[in-house]
């Protein structure tokens, strides 16, 4: 048996690992975000997954529902926050959880956009699984020659 023919296993890629870098929740390779990092003004998501061409917006306005998850992190940041400002300083000004709050806010929005997003697709959408056939090199994406 020629060795060349063998070919290694696979291993898939772990459902943390990918939604961490944001890859789509159907093959776990191609990129949801067009604009890889972080970018305080231009997060910009693909329409569809590059490698095996899963829309992204199930339907239209689909995203709408990703605000709720971006508002549990934004609350879950600022309670956070505002508790360590309190822990680390002791402050009663009420200026400076305001101004530091709205920072953090502004700062972490970036963030907020891209993981609800990416929370909502791998987590809160009951139709959307991992297809270990989308995983692979070879695949053909429906409609590809
Ligand atoms: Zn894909």
């Amino acid at each position: 048996m020629n060795s060349s023919t063998i070919k290694p296993i696979a291993m898939p890629t772990s459902q943390l690992s990918a939604a961490l870098h944001a890859k789509c929740p159907k093959c776990r390779r191609g990129d949801m975000f067009a604009n890889s990092g972080y970018n305080l003004f231009s997060q910009k998501m693909n329409k569809a997954c590059p490698h095996c061409g899963f829309t992204f917006e199930i339907e239209p306005g689909y995203f709408y529902v990703a605000m709720f998850v971006s508002y549990a992190f934004n609350v879950a940041e600022m309670v956070t926050m505002a508790v360590g400002i309190y822990i680390l300083t002791g402050s009663h000004n009420p200026w400076a959880y305001v101004i530091a709050l709205l920072g953090v806010s502004v700062l972490l929005s970036p963030f907020n956009f891209k993981f609800s997003r990416v929370v909502l697709l791998y987590w809160l959408t009951p139709g959307v699984h991992y297809d270990p056939d989308r995983d692979r090199d070879d695949y053909k994406r429906p409609g590809s020659l």
